[in-house]
């Protein structure tokens, strides 16, 4: 029980981390663990998980020519060094379509695990 509060606690001051009030949420890469503050940063970091047990979808042939134009115009987070701008994009369009495939086209649906994505959606709770 000590070592699941201690791994706990060092999740909690990896950068970019909950006390740092510039970040909404965070996923961790590798570690498959992600922080969030609000339903919209929630589903944009499990949209970066989607995209992690995709296998890096983002990086993908077929996503950065379904999304090129896209990602010209998309300001992402030019700002986080932790990321970049095709694996902001990929975790952004999945937020704005708040985990429902019939929000996008089909040319953008094709790349999100609608299903897996889901089962964490229902998951999120929030204090009222
Ligand atoms: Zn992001």
């Amino acid at each position: 029980m000590k070592l699941i509060t201690a791994i706990t606690v060092l999740f909690m001051l990896l950068p970019p981390n909950p006390f740092d009030s510039k970040w909404a949420g965070a996923y961790y890469y590798d570690l498959n663990f992600y922080w969030c503050t609000s339903h919209s940063s929630c589903v944009h970091e499990i949209g970066h998980y989607l995209d992690d047990m995709g296998g890096m979808v983002s990086q993908s042939e077929g996503f950065i020519e379904a999304t090129k134009e896209l990602v010209e115009v998309f300001p992402g987070e030019e700002s986080n060094p932790y990321t970049n701008k095709t694996m902001e994009l990929y975790a952004h369009i999945y937020e704005i379509a708040d985990g429902n495939p019939l929000r996008l086209p089909s040319s953008l649906s094709q790349f999100y695990d609608w299903d897996l994505g889901k089962i964490y959606i229902d998951k999120l709770t929030y204090d009222h």
